[in-house]
This record gives structure tokens, C-alpha cells and sequence, in this order.
């Protein structure tokens, strides 16, 4: 008999500019096509997976208001930006041999379901990946905090988010080689020195319901699993 996961369920967030991969724009189908691999292998490990994806590769609400937009216009854009990536992402999971429903908080049900939370749970057990889609589905908020708001709702065992380094740094390692990474983290410590872990809302909603969550890096494959499988030497660990 398989052992039981350590995380039964988790939900993972992607940030949209990490779709990026070497394009200057858009969706590079080699980093959706290795994500799924990713989401695979968790998968076929009895782990119900959840993801929730920004939309920083297309539009941004608020880079759109810098250039004169009106701010709640600009959140809908970046909204629906998320739904194009959840539908590139949707794709790489069905071509990797995996069932995946997307599910967005704004109604688009033409091209894929709304999001109903007990609907979700259900594709969840039934070893669907769930892609949320559109963010919280209002403005003004960013999908660091529909991935906390969406693993609170669905009851997740885990938060992850990926990101480009291995974990949260007390310095910005790309910049500053004398860097080092945190393991443990309290979310007051996240919040009070701002460490850019996610944004605050996240961080308190994530922090108030005594969810865990762990940073880690995307692109190292393999990695996932790792943590999947109870190593706590990989990414960086928030909780209360
Ligand atoms: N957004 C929003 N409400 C939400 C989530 C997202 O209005 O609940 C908009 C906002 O404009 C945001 C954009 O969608 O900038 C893309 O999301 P985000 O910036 O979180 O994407 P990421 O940085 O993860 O790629």
C-alpha cells in the first residue's frame, strides 16, 4: 500500500513571470510543460495539487495605472491575464496525462468553470489538478493573496509558492553575495521585516488561519517532491 503523503493536499502559486521563461513576452511552453512534470510526479505520489497563477507576464494593475489607467480596469486586465495563463498551464497538465480543471473567480464560463469552492474539493479528491484562476476576483488585491485565500478555502495541508531563489534571503542574493537563507521564519517576522515573502495580505490571512507555507525554487526539478516528502532543508518554512 502507498505510504500516506506527508501534505495530502497542497496548493502551489506561480507567478505569471515565471511562465516567462527566455521570452521577452508571453507563455514559454518549455517552463508550463516542465511545471506539469512537476505537478506529475506529486500526483502520481497521492498528493492533491492546487495551483493558482498571477499574471505579471501580461499586464499588471498597477503598472497599467502608472501609465494612466484607471486602476480598477487595470486590476481586470491582470485578472483576466491569470486566465489565459491558467488555460496555457490547463493544457501542458492534460498533455502531460493528468486531468486539470480551470476554475476562475471572475465568470468566463465559456472557457472554463467558475470557481465554486465545493466543486473544487470535489475535483481535488478525485485527483484532478485545480488551476484557480482570475485571482481573488477583485481589484486591488494580488494572487499571493488568492493563493492563501484559495488554500484556506479548499483546506490545504501546504502553501508553496515558487519562485526564482531557493528560499527567502535576508538580502537580495542576486545582489548581495554575503546573503543568507532563512529555513524557519515566523509570519510576524515575515511581516515586521518585510522580506517581500508575499505580499501582507497574504501574509495575514496565511498567518491567521495557521497555514504553512513554504518558498522554494521553481526551476530546480525535483525539488518539489522533496518537500513533498517531509525535507525541510529545501526552501524556506513560514508558519505562525
Ligand atoms: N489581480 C487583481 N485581483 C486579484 C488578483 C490579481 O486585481 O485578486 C490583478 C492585479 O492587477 C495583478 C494582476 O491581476 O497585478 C496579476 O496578478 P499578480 O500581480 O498577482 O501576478 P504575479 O505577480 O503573480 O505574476
Amino acid at each position: 500500500m502507498r505510504a500516506k503523503p506527508v501534505y495530502p493536499r497542497i496548493l502551489l502559486k506561480l507567478s505569471g513571470e515565471a511562465l516567462l521563461g527566455q521570452l521577452p513576452f508571453g507563455i514559454d511552453a518549455d517552463v508550463t510543460t516542465f511545471i506539469a512534470t512537476e505537478v506529475k510526479a506529486a500526483i502520481d505520489a497521492g498528493v492533491q495539487v492546487a495551483l493558482v497563477v498571477g499574471g505579471g507576464n501580461i499586464f499588471r494593475g498597477e503598472g497599467l495605472a502608472k501609465s494612466g489607467m484607471d486602476r480598477v480596469t487595470g486590476d481586470h486586465m491582470g485578472m483576466l491575464a491569470t486566465v489565459i495563463n491558467a488555460l496555457a498551464l490547463q493544457d501542458a497538465v492534460e498533455r502531460a496525462g493528468m486531468e486539470a480543471r480551470v476554475m476562475s473567480a471572475l465568470k468566463i464560463n465559456q472557457v472554463c468553470e467558475d470557481y465554486i469552492r465545493r466543486r473544487a474539493i470535489r475535483h481535488l479528491e478525485k485527483g484532478r489538478v485545480v488551476i484557480f484562476a482570475s485571482g481573488t476576483g477583485n481589484p486591488f488585491f494580488t494572487t499571493d493573496s488568492a493563493a492563501a485565500l484559495r488554500a484556506v478555502e479548499v483546506g490545504a495541508d501546504l502553501l508553496l509558492k515558487a519562485t526564482l531563489v531557493d528560499g527567502v534571503y535576508n538580502a537580495d542574493p542576486k545582489k548581495d553575495p554575503t546573503a543568507t537563507r532563512y529555513h524557519t521564519l515566523t509570519y510576524d517576522e515575515a511581516l515586521n521585516r518585510r522580506l517581500g515573502v508575499m505580499d501582507q495580505t497574504a501574509l495575514v490571512m496565511a498567518r491567521d488561519h495557521r497555514m504553512t507555507l513554504c518558498v522554494y525554487e521553481m526551476a530546480r526539478a525535483g525539488a518539489l517532491m522533496q518537500i513533498l516528502n517531509g525535507d525541510e532543508n529545501t526552501g524556506t518554512y513560514v508558519r505562525v
